[in-house]
């Protein structure tokens, strides 16, 4: 199923050559999952030739859906996706509530909301992701908005019958790149947002894994920078090119408002001075991002977040390979990837839950049969 998500649809005879077991194995698998209703044969494109024509192996369409929700500071997303990936149903609404309690409900209720127009017997499993992953106990202080992970966990599962998967924003972006976004085997993801993190693809699975896995580069320091951290320690990353950094440097020197928010360092109407941040936070990350590709070695990494204008981006992305070329004398396999569909979130948020059934389809099937008929939604 793996490999079919990945690759598309594909023959029996092929798909045992293609992960190397029997074609005897295969044949027995995937009657078990046809009968399940988890692959689907489609008569389509049997190629002309000699011997036996090919009928094809396929995901079912509207059949077997994941679904997605991202909370965001500003508002709550979320979309309903086939295993491809293609959107089925997708609702966003703007942030109300004024506390976790209310954010939560919010969140509930818009993925209810989903579930029901996708079809509740359809949905495998929920993914969700935030734009925080770690406790802010210095400043900026933390948002009215942000939500304690746990306290939102339990908020849904409160609410919702299916499997959840709550992970930080960086993890969804890895596992999307890998099964949806035609990623390679041994991928490195770094989000440069409100925080940096990093989380690794490699072989099919997240390399750090586990509840509080990995992937906070917070308190790495960035060579060169001479911003002091609350932490205690001089040049970290998260005082130095985290979006909150910039931001805080920018309402000091009069740039932006108090109160001013992370998309206001990307403004339609752009000033000259917000450029110069934004083009010392490229050359910070071109410092700081081949360390940490230098010890995790993968075999690409892909840069994700807004960083700024198209030349700015591209200031980044060559910092980091001369920068790499200088200490591993290898040329870097590294590329910025945008993201600019309105259901970004809600799609990296879904292919967590995607993730999680190809982790064990059976066993997840399985669980479907005994959770039974269609849970009435309150
Ligand atoms: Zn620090």
């Amino acid at each position: 199923m793996r490999a079919i998500v990945r690759e598309g649809p594909c023959g029996r005879k092929e798909l045992a050559s293609a992960i190397g077991v029997s074609f005897t194995t295969i044949t027995k698998t995937v009657t078990e999952l046809i009968e399940l209703g988890a692959l689907t044969e489609s008569a389509a494109a049997t190629p002309r030739g000699v011997g036996r024509p090919v009928v094809p192996l396929d995901v079912p369409a509207a059949q077997r859906l994941v679904v997605g929700a991202h909370l965001h500071p500003g508002s709550t997303s979320c979309g309903a996706f086939t295993l491809r990936g293609e959107q089925v149903a997708f609702r966003t609404t703007a942030a109300g509530g004024r506390t976790q309690r209310e954010r939560i409900e919010e969140a509930a209720r818009l993925v209810d909301d989903v579930v029901t127009e996708a079809g509740v017997a359809a949905v495998l499993g929920i993914g969700m992701t935030t734009p925080w992953a770690e406790v802010h106990h210095g400043q900026p202080p933390p948002l009215l908005s942000d939500v304690d992970h746990d306290e939102l966990r339990n908020g849904l599962r409160e609410r919702l019958p299916h499997p959840l998967r709550l992970e930080p924003n960086v993890r969804a972006l890895a596992v999307e790149h890998h099964w949806w976004g035609a990623g390679g085997d041994d991928v490195l993801t770094v989000l440069v947002g409100r925080s940096v993190g990093v989380a690794q693809m490699r072989g099919g699975e997240l390399v750090w894994d586990g509840p509080g896995a990995g992937g906070l580069v917070s308190h790495v320091i960035v060579p060169g920078s001479g911003f002091p951290c609350a932490c205690g320690q001089v040049g970290c990353v998260k005082a130095t090119c985290t979006d909150d950094a910039l931001l805080q440097r920018a309402v000091a020197a009069g740039l932006l408002p108090p109160g001013a928010l992370q998309r206001d360092l990307y403004p339609a109407s752009d000033t000259e001075q917000l450029q110069g941040l934004r083009r010392d936070r490229a050359e910070e990350l071109g410092r700081v991002i081949p360390l940490i590709m230098s010890l995790v070695a993968p075999g690409e990494t892909t840069i994700r977040g807004r960083l700024g204008t198209p030349d700015e981006i591209s200031t980044c992305v060559e910092a980091i390979r001369l920068r790499f070329r200088a200490l591993v004398g290898r040329e870097a396999n590294v590329r910025h990837h945008g993201g600019e569909r309105p259901d970004f979130w809600a799609r990296a948020s879904a292919a967590l839950a995607l993730d999680r059934y190809l982790a064990s389809p059976l066993e997840h099937e399985g669980g479907r049969a005994s959770r039974g008929s269609p849970v009435p939604v309150p």
